[in-house]
């Protein structure tokens, strides 16, 4: 194997350049920059072009990565852009918060003995460039004279208002929150992705000729019939939002905080739109104690750290390897100085009025059958984690509207939306006009895949009316 011929072999796999420790914990600015000059053109040399592209498997939206790897080597950044749009609506936004090394990254042929070509870093870094440079999405051939609302402006909304823009159908947004984005705005800090990056798109989206009516909720503001009435078609893109309540004796105490709640009380007074609700506790030098394992448990404990907690310790049930959050979040979150104390159990919040700690068993990991291994509590093993605030972050289930019913848009048993089925097109609810997607019908999952849900419901939406994309 020649260097010339396969560049990998000189070139390490790198990411961009990474805001030291000390700076980046001092504020909530995303950690990693773009790449500059000729670093995403080198990083995308490293790939080899295996002919088998594992990568494109491993993306849910089924990028075609080599194919624009291979643009961004001969530092065709317009055309890069415009066949990662493609596939996907949202390339800057999945660049930043995909969990690559459990995606495309993590089954790259490089991945094993040579590093992972760092694809995520690279598909940012070309769509930021494209957009500062003035390329947009392509434009509709032609317009029609269909409309359609969704109902949600999270990924799974923006990337079927996408999709219906390119096809000339107008796409209504309307959302309750006071910005575009879901949880993109609401939920993931801006250390992960800058609210900037968020508006940037709206603008885009907006040139493309989609209308967004935020503030408005739907089923309080106007009513669910109205849109069905005047729309073609509609497609609920509403989220997944009721936190799973563990039910841990004395959780009702002061200084025991819900982790979303917390989340967007943070991300208002970061854009300066708090209002009286949004209540963000004191963590200047008190200890806190974060009780999950998810990305959402990632985001508070490293949100912790920002508003100046002396100590922060996450308590996960389960052991490191089992844990659902990114892996790049829990070693970002180590750097940062939290603690994690894994296989640990919460059995009770302690204290008085105010809470004090957090009683804990260790647990032990019990392989019973194929599934996920079952955890079991270490007899005689409780001790108590001293607490001055503690944040409950145990998952999100889907939380229908409670009007879905009389439409005959029905929710499972966990209130995921039914959609799909052998009688009707792809992400279909049991109305006919009434397509769903996102976390309201996978329960709480991923951006990307969020984004591949609005894409399809477009399409079948698209197909519902006739028109050819
Ligand atoms: P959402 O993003 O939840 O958007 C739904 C929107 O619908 C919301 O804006 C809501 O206000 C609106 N809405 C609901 N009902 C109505 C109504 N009746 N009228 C008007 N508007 C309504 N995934 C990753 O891939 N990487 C990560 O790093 C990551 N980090 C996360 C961190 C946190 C804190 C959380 C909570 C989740 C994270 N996720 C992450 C998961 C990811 O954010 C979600 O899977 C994704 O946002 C789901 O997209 P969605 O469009 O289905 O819903
Ligand atoms: Fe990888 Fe996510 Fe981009 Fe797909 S969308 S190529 S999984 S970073």
């Amino acid at each position: 194997m020649s260097e010339r011929t396969f560049p990998f072999l000189r070139l390490a796999r790198a990411l961009p350049a990474e805001i030291s420790i000390p700076i980046r914990v001092a504020d909530f600015h995303e950690i990693n920059a773009d790449f500059v000059g000729g670093e995403a053109a080198d990083q995308a040399s490293r790939c080899i072009d295996c002919g088998n592209p594992y990568c494109s498997w491993g993306c849910p939206l089924g990028n075609r990565i080599p194919q624009w790897l291979k643009l961004v080597k001969e530092d065709r950044i317009e055309d890069a852009a415009t066949l990662m749009h493609e596939t996907n609506p949202l390339p800057e936004i999945c660049g930043r918060v995909c969990p690559q090394d459990r995606l495309c990254e993590g089954i790259c042929t490089l991945e094993e003995d040579f590093g992972a070509v760092t694809i995520g870093a690279i598909e940012r870094s070309v769509t930021d460039e494209a957009i500062k440079r003035g390329w947009r999405p392509p434009e509709a051939t032609a317009t029609t004279d269909k409309r359609v609302a969704i109902i949600g402006a999270g990924p799974a909304g923006l990337s079927a208002a996408d999709r219906l823009a390119r096809a000339g159908v107008q796409a209504d947004v309307f959302d309750r929150h006071e910005e575009i984005g879901g949880l993109l705005t609401f939920g993931i800090p801006a250390f992960k992705l800058e609210k900037d990056i968020v508006r940037t798109r709206r603008r885009v989206l907006e040139d493309q000729g989609v209308k967004f009516h935020v503030g408005t909720e739907i089923g309080r503001d106007v009513a669910f019939e109205k849109l069905v009435d005047d729309y073609d078609a509609v497609f609920m893109a509403t989220g997944a939002y009721t936190a799973v309540d563990a039910r841990l004796p004395g959780q009702q105490r002061a200084g025991v905080v819900v982790a979303l709640p917390f989340l967007i009380a943070n991300a208002r007074q970061q854009m300066g739109t708090a209002t009286a609700a949004d209540v963000l506790p004191d963590l200047g030098g008190k200890r806190v104690v974060v009780l999950g394992g998810g990305d959402t448990a990632m985001d508070c404990v490293r949100t912790s750290v920002r508003l100046g907690a002396e100590r922060v310790t996450c308590v996960y049930r389960r052991d490191e390897a089992n844990m659902p959050g990114s892996r790049k979040e829990v070693k970002n979150a180590r750097e940062e100085g939290v603690i994690f104390r894994f296989l640990a159990q919460p059995l009770a919040i302690v204290g008085g009025d105010v809470v004090d700690g957090v009683e804990i068993a260790e647990t032990r990991l019990v392989q019973d059958g194929d599934g996920r291994a079952r955890c079991e509590i270490v007899e005689s093993s409780s001790q108590t984690i001293p607490a001055d605030i503690v944040i409950l972050s145990f998952g999100f289930l889907a939380s229908p509207p409670d009007w879905c019913a009389r439409f005959g848009i029905e929710p499972d048993d966990n209130g995921r939306l039914r959609v799909g089925g052998d009688t009707r097109l792809p992400l279909q609810t049991g109305h006919p006009k009434v397509f769903a997607g996102g976390d309201n019908v996978r329960g709480a999952d991923l951006v990307v895949r969020a984004v591949l849900d609005g894409r399809e419901a477009a399409r079948s939406i698209l197909s519902q009316l006739n028109v050819v994309a």
